[in-house]
């Protein structure tokens, strides 16, 4: 039996979730997505006319096939904890079950089961702004959307993964090392996350014989990148100072991810994979 993945976190055909996904299903499994939901609209549309149909393309040339994409927003875990005017917002109130809880009821009444859970979202409403500039409500912010969001993901989905399943989120070197521009509480968030990644990988190995991993990756021009301001600055740096002097393409992590997600990491969990060019191993720009 081939296996199921759901991706939480794609909402364009720019950024790791994407890539992921394409990895996934070129070595066969099936792909379910999460869409933010303010996002869900403009990206169900371009799917449907065709606009991602050169960037489905697969190593073997057919195209990716999306089986289902769920609305999702992962700072909610039930519709008890959404505020009224959210709820009343237009964008959210034209779909629906879309908090943690509500989607993994409905995979699991769609589906029954699945194999491989990836976390591939982020969102810092200060990000622009320097930790010591940085709201109490921000920084809960960003910890709320960027970590506990995956707290709350396995959580939910735990009990419909299939024992030797696999989960993947995204982190990136700010949580060990400063890197100045990425503000917002972001570091402390990717901090928590990777912390994180070593408590559950005992919590839901134990509970349910599933692997949790989280890949540093380089930078990446994706749309979440370009909020943060400075991402062309960073790409420059690494191509200048990595041991690989090469573009980091999405799709190299989307295989470490698939690679994660598959037997040949069946002894790999709790781990933080560093998919960077080997950027995070130098400690002189030369
Ligand atoms: P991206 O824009 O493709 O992905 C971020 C996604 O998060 C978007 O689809 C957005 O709609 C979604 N999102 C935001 N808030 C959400 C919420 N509340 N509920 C559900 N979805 C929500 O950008 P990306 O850079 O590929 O980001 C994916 C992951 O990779 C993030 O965790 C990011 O921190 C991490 N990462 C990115 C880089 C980089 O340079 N781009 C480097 C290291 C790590």
């Amino acid at each position: 039996r081939g296996k199921r993945a759901f991706i939480a976190g794609v909402a364009d055909d720019n950024g790791y979730g994407w890539a992921i996904a394409k990895a996934l299903a070129s070595a066969g499994a099936e792909i379910l997505l999460g869409t933010w939901v303010p996002a869900l609209n403009i990206f169900e549309t371009s799917l449907r006319r065709g606009k991602f149909d050169e960037s489905r393309k697969l190593p073997n040339g057919s195209l990716m096939e999306i089986t289902k994409v769920y609305p999702l927003d992962a700072v909610y875990d039930t519709p008890e904890d959404v505020p009224e005017d959210v709820k009343a917002n237009k964008r959210y109130a034209g779909a629906s079950n879309w908090t943690v809880k509500e989607v993994a009821e409905s995979v699991k009444n769609d589906f029954g089961s699945i194999d491989i859970l990836v976390h591939s979202l982020a969102n810092g409403p200060e990000v622009t702004k320097p930790l010591l500039e940085t709201s109490r409500r921000g920084y809960l912010a960003a910890i709320s959307a960027s970590s506990y969001s995956f707290v709350s993901l396995l959580q939910h989905f735990l009990p419909i993964m299939n024992p030797g399943g696999a989960t993947v989120s995204l982190t990136y070197i700010a949580s060990e090392r400063t890197i100045p521009g990425y503000g917002g509480g972001m570091s402390s968030a990717k901090a928590a996350l990777e912390s994180d990644t070593m408590v559950l990988a005992f919590e839901a190995g134990r509970k349910g014989k599933i692997r949790v991993n989280t890949i540093s990756a380089g930078p990446l021009g994706s749309r979440a990148a370009k909020a943060i301001g400075f991402i062309e600055k960073m790409i420059d740096y690494s191509y200048s100072n990595a041991p690989l002097q090469k573009e980091l393409l999405a799709d190299e992590v989307g295989s470490v991810a698939a690679f994660l997600a598959s037997p040949l990491a069946s002894a790999v969990t709790g781990s933080v994979v560093y998919v960077d060019n080997g950027l995070n191993t130098m400690g002189l720009a030369v």
